[in-house]
């Protein structure tokens, strides 16, 4: 009777502390960081077309497209560093190197002041290989528990303050993920997660796929990664929450 009890004790406070900083793997690929910006090869290493050269021959990397496989580091044009926090509310700035212009993608900080302390999300699953949703799934175990923070993941649309994505959207699953949309009640949120959601990542350009969410949905936040980090997920969610108590 008491060895539940017991196995418990021994086991401990399993739950990481988080923020200021989570484990990382001694391998884990953090952001990373353009050393040489007039690196031509590096454009050529890279698969998915993240690197490019703007008209001034400079480099530009977007990691809305990155897959983090690491390839461009043998130029020695790129560094990955180790930081997780990546997240951000726009689109453009995810495009290291390109000149910044006044988006006005930011968040409607006024409308989701009532997202402060509480988001409940639905996940959908938008025909990806599975990997963002493993690491979305994660945050709710004991390790990660997501709940402390007042997020939630909900079964049904109805009962969430906005979707978050996964994968490129392949032509069956578009319907889906509008009506998913549609379900959620205003004002909602659109969260992407990972390069396939931001840009089609692997998949970008077939012709099946949608190459993510952007031209279909209005999106909020973009989390970039192939997969995200669950910590760089969750700073994402919370990054969100703190904007809407701005
Ligand atoms: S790590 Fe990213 S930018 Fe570098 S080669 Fe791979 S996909 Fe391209």
């Amino acid at each position: 009777m008491f060895k539940p009890f017991f196995a418990r004790l021994k086991q401990g406070h399993q739950t990481r502390t988080f923020p200021p900083e989570p484990k990382l793997s001694e391998r884990y690929r953090g952001l990373p960081i353009i050393e040489d910006e007039h690196n031509e090869t590096a454009v050529e290493l890279c698969p998915v077309e993240a690197l490019a050269l703007d008209p001034n021959g400079k480099l530009t990397l977007d990691i809305g497209r990155c897959i983090f496989c690491g390839n461009c580091e043998k130029s020695g044009a790129i560094r990955f560093s180790r930081e997780y926090r990546q997240a951000t509310f726009s689109r453009k700035e995810l495009i290291f190197g390109a000149e910044l212009e006044e988006t006005g993608e930011r968040l409607r900080t006024e409308i989701y002041k009532i997202f402060r302390r509480s988001l409940k999300l639905r996940v959908v699953s938008a025909g990806g290989c599975g990997a963002c949703e493993a690491d979305i799934n994660v945050l709710t175990t004991l390790n990660w528990d997501i709940s402390r923070f007042g997020i939630k993941f909900v079964a049904s649309p109805k009962h969430a303050d906005g979707i978050v994505v996964a994968g490129p959207v392949t032509a069956n699953m578009k319907d889906a993920l509008l009506k998913t949309y549609e379900a959620v009640g205003e004002p909602k949120v659109v969260i992407a997660v990972g390069a396939c959601a931001i840009s089609g990542g692997i998949y970008a350009g077939i012709q099946s796929d949608c190459n993510g969410i952007a031209d279909l949905l209005p999106v909020d936040l973009f989390i970039p990664g192939c997969p995200p980090h669950p910590a760089t997920i969750l700073d994402g969610f919370l990054q969100l929450m703190r904007a809407s108590n701005n």
